[in-house]
Parts: structure tokens; C-alpha cells; sequence
């Protein structure tokens, strides 16, 4: 599949237009940011460890029922993807308080909870992605009610599937973001983006090590190690 010109570049991706109008070229970068783009910085062969890492969660995924916008992936850092359009939800659920929340909360990380959470941040760069409640979505026309029940069931199952396959790997699956877009050419909704340490909160089960950004948000040091360990912990599980 050729790569014709890029349509658009994110924080840690550009995305290119092919000859097939309903797909689409992720390049996956090793910039990283944080804090909503005020730090900055590179993780060395990040990009191609959450491409790859990101394409066998969706492997995954799919089997276990959950459409995604995976084709394949074509080098280390480039995946045929279906086109969508990216619903301007973040999907965040949790399992242990972490990060935001035990910020909004003023309670400690490492709080297991007995039921998972799922919420909503208003995806806009200019907000600082704000939370979002589920009518507020629905005023504002960013999705319908039944996009909302497909997202919160397709939500869950990810939840429950990638808690089993991360405790193989000897890691707690703490929280994580996913956000689903609407296929350009049958209109169904499914799962974009990437499910990578960018994406998810991952603690070593044994030391409770954090095993993912983090360590760049918090200037903890070896990220590209823990980048790489992280994946090849995937790779022996999958
Ligand atoms: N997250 C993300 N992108 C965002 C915001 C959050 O991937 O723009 C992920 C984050 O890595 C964590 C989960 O969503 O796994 C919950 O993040 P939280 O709301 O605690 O925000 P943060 O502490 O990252 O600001």
C-alpha cells in the first residue's frame, strides 16, 4: 500500500492517506510529551515498541470481539489502519486510584477499587482535555447514547481481557485511555489510537515499579529499558 501525503501529525503520530480512500498509514514517533504538550522530550524506539506493542493488544482484542481499526502493520513503526473519525471522547478507566485522580481526590496511588471506573475527558487541546459527564457529551452532540453504550461495553471487555493477558506478563493494569472513532465506510464505531505505555499505567507486580510514562512524566529515568521490557513482555505472552 503506497503512502501518498501526510493528512495529519500529532504528538506522537502522523498519519498518511493511501490510494484506498477508507485507509490510512500511522507512522508512530519517538516524541514524547506530557502535562498537554508543555514537556517535551524523545524516548528512543518508542515508536516502533507502541506500534508494535499497540498492534498486538488489537490482535488480541479483536478475537475477543471488539472491533478495531487495525489492518497491519507494514515496518516498525508503520500500520495499515482503517480511516475513521475520531469521536472527541477519551475513554479512562481504572482500576487503581493513580495520576488524576488521586490528585482530584487528595488520595494516595495504589487504590484498589471494586469496580472499575469509566469516564469521559473532552478531547480538545486548547481545555486541557477536561472531564466530561456523560449528558454534557450527549448536549454537545459528540455522540449519540447508543455510541455510548457500544463504547462503554467495547470499553469494559478491554478492561477485563487485557487485566488477564497483563498479570501474565507480571504486570497490574492500573488505568488506561482509549478512544474510538466512527469507520468512514460502514459507519460503525471501533477502536482507533494505540494501547501502548503512552496509554496505560502499567506497576511491575513483584516491585510495583512504574512501567510506563510515567517515568517521563516524572523524570524517573531508564524509559527507553522500560519501554523495551515492557514490550518484550507482551511478545513472550502473546
Ligand atoms: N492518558 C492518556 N492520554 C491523555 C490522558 C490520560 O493516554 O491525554 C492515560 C494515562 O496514561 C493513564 C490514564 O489515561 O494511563 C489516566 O490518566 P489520568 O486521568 O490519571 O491523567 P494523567 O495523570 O495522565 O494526567
Amino acid at each position: 500500500m503506497e503512502k501518498k501525503e501526510m493528512i495529519y501529525e500529532g504528538k506522537a503520530k502522523k498519519v498518511y492517506r493511501t490510494e484506498d480512500p477508507y485507509e490510512l498509514i500511522v507512522d508512530y514517533k519517538d516524541d514524547a510529551t506530557a502535562f498537554n504538550g508543555q514537556k517535551k522530550g524523545q524516548i528512543a524506539g518508542k515508536g516502533a515498541v507502541n506500534n508494535t506493542m499497540s498492534n498486538i493488544m488489537f490482535g488480541i482484542l479483536e478475537e475477543k470481539g471488539v472491533p478495531t481499526h487495525l489492518v497491519k502493520q507494514i515496518s516498525e513503526r508503520e500500520t495499515l489502519v482503517r480511516a475513521v473519525d475520531i469521536l472527541p471522547l477519551e475513554v479512562i478507566i481504572r482500576n487503581v486510584s493513580a495520576g488524576s485522580f488521586a490528585k482530584r481526590y487528595g488520595v494516595e496511588e495504589g487504590i484498589l477499587f471494586d469496580e472499575p471506573t469509566f469516564e469521559f475527558s473532552y478531547k480538545n487541546d486548547d481545555l486541557g482535555d477536561p472531564l466530561m459527564v456523560e449528558s454534557h457529551a450527549l448536549a454537545l452532540k459528540l455522540a449519540t447514547k447508543e455510541d455510548i453504550e457500544v463504547i462503554r461495553k467495547y470499553a469494559l471487555t478491554v478492561n477485563e481481557e487485557m487485566k488477564k493477558f497483563f498479570l501474565e506478563a507480571n504486570l497490574r493494569l492500573i488505568d488506561f485511555k482509549l478512544e474510538f472513532g466512527r469507520d468512514r465506510e460502514t459507519g460503525k464505531i471501533i477502536l482507533a489510537d494505540e494501547i501502548s505505555p503512552d496509554t496505560c499505567r502499567l506497576w511491575d507486580v513483584d516491585t510495583g515499579e512504574k512501567m510506563d510514562k510515567d517515568r517521563f512524566r516524572r523524570d524517573l529515568g531508564n524509559l527507553e529499558e522500560t519501554y523495551r521490557a515492557v514490550l518484550e513482555r507482551v511478545k513472550e505472552k502473546a
